[in-house]
């Protein structure tokens, strides 16, 4: 059976088991840590080898330099079209409308760092301490730095190279290793979720769930189904199959970070994303590329706004989607960092912050829609950087199905 099937039926058991068996699914949730352990332990020395890796078989800087632009254009594009498609969804089914809450305390904002601080931190002082600390991006820039110096020292550097390379297959089949544990996994994650959450929950916030899922469905149809279909002239269906067992993955753990392993195999194994674009663009966009987060933010800016009975304006609209684009190149891919950001966007645009707490409560439900169009945009993004810099395999990509 294929990977991506186990997984769901681990996932849909999972739920029902959870429902029926909340005592068991206690017992069960180690299951599910294990595996969150065993995809975390992957990430660091699987980003760095790739990089590293990528880059020597990148030789040309101006190539890197063409396919970071592109990649960040891509990035910020799409994140623009997810928090309109978000706001449009707030304000078109008005989730809020009639609850008339009244703000009674002030709470405290939280604390985020300045643009230029975020941009400055990504240059790490202590590579090792980076990959200690697991920061994403400040590997990423150590990476590149390592696979640029590999490039220019040359001869003398060729057993560095080598060790590399074959630190990457290794992670690579460490990755698969890993995943073939994915079914059970997800089956704990989910019982668990299920136990934890259980409908009283949920149900009085039904309609912005509804809308959060409803608004990233259109989301991944419309803007990375279109733009596959118009920009790249591929078949999107093939994509929305090919990254199945990566989005299953998302949508159980709720990190982009802890999914990367499973979509760097989604994109380079179903896809035909080349191997040096898949560990340059995810690792990149599993930190700085959130476009479901960016949803959330528009239906629950808006839902929060309607509660409390404040008007927004057009200033007040331009302001979450500035704050939301740049906010999210701040925010790491683990599960709740949206809701950080979203107080955030409140603060900057005056809506109350008490709207938080309405939101923490089905947060979790919200987080697995979110990270799914996370880890989504960044891979349809590595295959619009790999068709334009004919770095696809479009034999591999046109089989997308046969491989699951
Ligand atoms: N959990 C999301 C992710 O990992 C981030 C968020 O909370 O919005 O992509």
């Amino acid at each position: 059976m294929k990977l991506w099937m186990k997984i769901l039926i681990g996932m849909i058991a999972g739920v029902i088991f959870g429902l029926v068996a909340p005592t068991a699914s206690l017992w069960i949730a180690p299951l599910g840590t294990l595996f969150l352990r065993g995809i975390k332990l992957l990430i660091v020395p699987l980003i760095f080898a790739t990089l590293v890796s990528g880059m020597t078989s990148m030789k040309d800087l101006r190539t890197l330099g063409r396919m970071s632009l592109k990649t960040f254009m891509i990035y910020i594009l799409t994140t623009m079209c997810a928090i309109t498609i978000g706001l449009m969804a707030g304000l078109i089914f008005e989730p809020g409308a009639g609850m008339h809450l009244q703000v009674t305390g002030v709470q405290e904002a939280a604390k985020h760092q300045s643009l230029i601080d975020t941009l400055l931190n990504i240059v790490p002082t202590n590579p090792v301490a980076a990959m200690t600390n697991g920061h994403i991006l400040q590997i990423i820039c150590f990476a590149i730095l390592l696979g640029i110096s590999i490039n220019i020292a040359g001869e003398k550097a060729e057993p560095v190279r080598k060790i590399c390379d074959g630190l990457a297959e290794t992670m690579y089949a460490m990755t698969n290793l890993v995943l073939s544990f994915a079914p059970i996994g997800v089956f704990a994650l989910m019982a668990k979720l299920m136990t934890q959450y259980g409908m009283a929950a949920i149900l009085p916030l039904l309609k912005v769930i509804g809308l959060a899922y409803g608004a990233s469905l259109i989301h991944i149809l419309l803007v990375y189904g279109g733009s596959i279909a118009a920009v790249a002239g591929l078949n999107p269906l093939k994509f929305f199959r090919g990254i199945l067992d990566a989005q299953l993955v998302a949508f159980s753990t709720s990190s982009s970070s802890g999914t990367l392993p499973a979509t760097m195999r989604c994109a380079e194994e179903n896809l035909g994303v080349s191997k040096p674009i898949a560990s340059f663009v995810l690792p990149l966009g599993a930190t700085i590329n959130m476009d479901g987060t960016a949803i959330y933010q528009g239906v629950c800016a808006i839902f929060i706004a309607q509660a409390y009975g404040v008007d927004l304006n057009m200033t007040a609209y331009m302001t979450i989607i500035l704050t939301a684009t740049l906010a999210s190149i701040g925010t790491a891919g683990i599960p709740g960092a949206g809701l950080i950001m979203l107080s955030l966007i409140l603060t900057s645009t005056n809506i109350p912050m008490e709207g938080l707490a309405l939101i923490a409560g089905i947060d979790r439900i919200l987080d697995m829609a979110r990270t799914t169009v996370n880890i989504s945009g960044d891979a349809m993004t590595s295959l619009l950087v790999a068709k334009s810099e004919k770095q696809l395999d479009t034999s591999i990509y046109n089989q997308a199905s046969a491989k699951f």
